[in-house]
């Protein structure tokens, strides 16, 4: 259990709802600033016990959350904390909620009789010719009957994760993305890797609920918890072994524009944030011109599920995202599901890889000082190929010569 990134280091105090706050990771902060916490009675209700205080000479309080969904989930998911920091403080929602302006209609009628399997019954999984819910997966379904992903699509989908550059690139003609950073004088688009969907039954189909190909939306079927880390704030632990292809849990956040995402983040301080927003932006290439209430994201700052408190780490994260299509016919929005790459062990840290560009300087979010301790890590290659870089032009200057060996 090594690993992660940089993370949410900053205090706040505890509210009598428990409610938490944190990530999905970063901040650029470093281990020093981990504020310990005082005790404080009453901001402790029955689901926050501290665990130990009697230690006089260090005031440090050690927290347990018996269930930080508040009962919102199927599975209870605790939250430990053995070594003294902040609770964090976010409200807990199961489902994206849209924030604002985001446009994300929910309608039956928008699904048409081609878009699901109206005349089925029972398992789609176990009927002889898949169904017309397998069209998005290339006429076979993305799942086992044993509720896992099926290895050829999950390695499909590994491969795109770690060679983004071999695979399909969509460039806009006008980016949502630039166009939220500068409406006059944007940028051109920096591309939009087009991601493998999966497509699940949902109501309109005729199958049950305990259909095959319905996974992400039954939601989280594993013993989680949430657990503090010396030196790397909050992350999160599977408490069971978990096969390779399992579901995991969804991202959930709130549904924002990418306007209303740049106008948020102008209000943020580069230090003050400890999620890392996630862009909906893999299928903008399928319209020409992309409205500003059609590019969406989903940001887990101030709502969110478990995910926000997966942390980071560059290339060999034991989790990956996949996006997953539920009760909308199109790409506009759609879920981001994570599972496992390979077997994970109980007591295991989940990490995903953000894909962040260490070198965007231009990013609407700063990247952090990556910790993730991943020998692919990113950004540490990135410094030691920096200080290379200086080190030949030292020797260059001193030399007066080009040569380098
Ligand atoms: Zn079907
Ligand atoms: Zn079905
Ligand atoms: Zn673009
Ligand atoms: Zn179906």
């Amino acid at each position: 259990m090594e690993s992660n990134s940089d993370s949410n280091r900053k205090t706040h105090n505890s509210n009598a709802e428990g409610s938490v706050e944190c990530k999905r990771a970063t901040g650029g902060t470093n281990s020093t600033a981990i504020q310990r916490k005082r005790h404080q009675d009453d901001d402790l209700d029955e689901d926050i016990q501290p665990l130990d205080h009697h230690n006089a000479t260090d005031k440090k309080l050690f927290h347990k959350i018996n269930d930080i969904t508040k009962g919102t989930e199927k599975m209870k998911i605790s939250l430990i904390d053995e070594i003294g920091i902040d609770l964090p403080k976010f409200g807990y929602i199961p489902q994206n909620t849209t924030y604002q302006d985001a446009y994300v209609p929910f309608t039956l009628a928008r699904i048409a009789d081609e878009n699901c399997c109206f005349r089925c019954n029972g398992d789609c999984l176990s009927s002889r010719v898949p169904c017309a819910c397998s069209r998005e997966t290339g006429g076979e379904f993305a799942y086992t009957s044993q509720g896992l992903l099926k290895d050829e699509f999950l390695e499909a989908c590994i491969s795109m994760s770690h060679q983004p550059k071999d695979h399909h690139f969509f460039y806009c003609q006008y980016c949502p993305l630039e166009r939220g950073k500068n409406v006059h004088n944007h940028e051109p688009c920096k591309g939009h890797l087009v991601r493998k969907f999966i497509k699940e039954c949902w109501r309109k189909c005729g199958c049950n609920i305990k259909c095959g190909n319905r996974v992400v939306q039954r939601g989280i079927t594993c013993k989680l918890q949430v657990f503090a880390m010396e030196g790397k704030g909050w992350g999160l632990r599977t408490l069971e072994n978990l096969p390779k292809g399992y579901f995991v849990c969804e991202y959930v956040g709130e549904i924002l524009t990418n306007s209303e995402l740049y106008e948020r983040n102008k209000k943020i301080r580069i230090n003050e944030r400890h999620t890392y927003p996630v862009l909906l932006d893999s299928d903008w290439g399928s319209e020409q011109v992309l409205k500003d209430e059609e590019a969406l994201c989903l940001d887990a700052t101030n709502y969110g599920n478990v995910a926000r408190f997966i942390n980071h780490r560059c290339f060999d994260s034991n989790l990956i995202e996949i996006p997953v299509e539920v009760e909308t016919p199109d790409h506009h929005y759609y879920h981001i599901a994570f599972f496992t790459k390979r077997n994970v062990n109980a007591y295991e840290e989940l990490t995903w890889d953000y894909q962040i560009d260490f070198e965007d300087d231009g990013h609407p979010i700063k990247a952090f000082k990556c910790q993730c301790g991943s020998s692919y890590c990113r950004d540490v290659r990135r410094k030691v190929s920096e200080t290379k870089q200086k080190e030949v032009g030292v020797k260059r200057h001193k030399s007066g010569t080009s040569r380098v060996s």
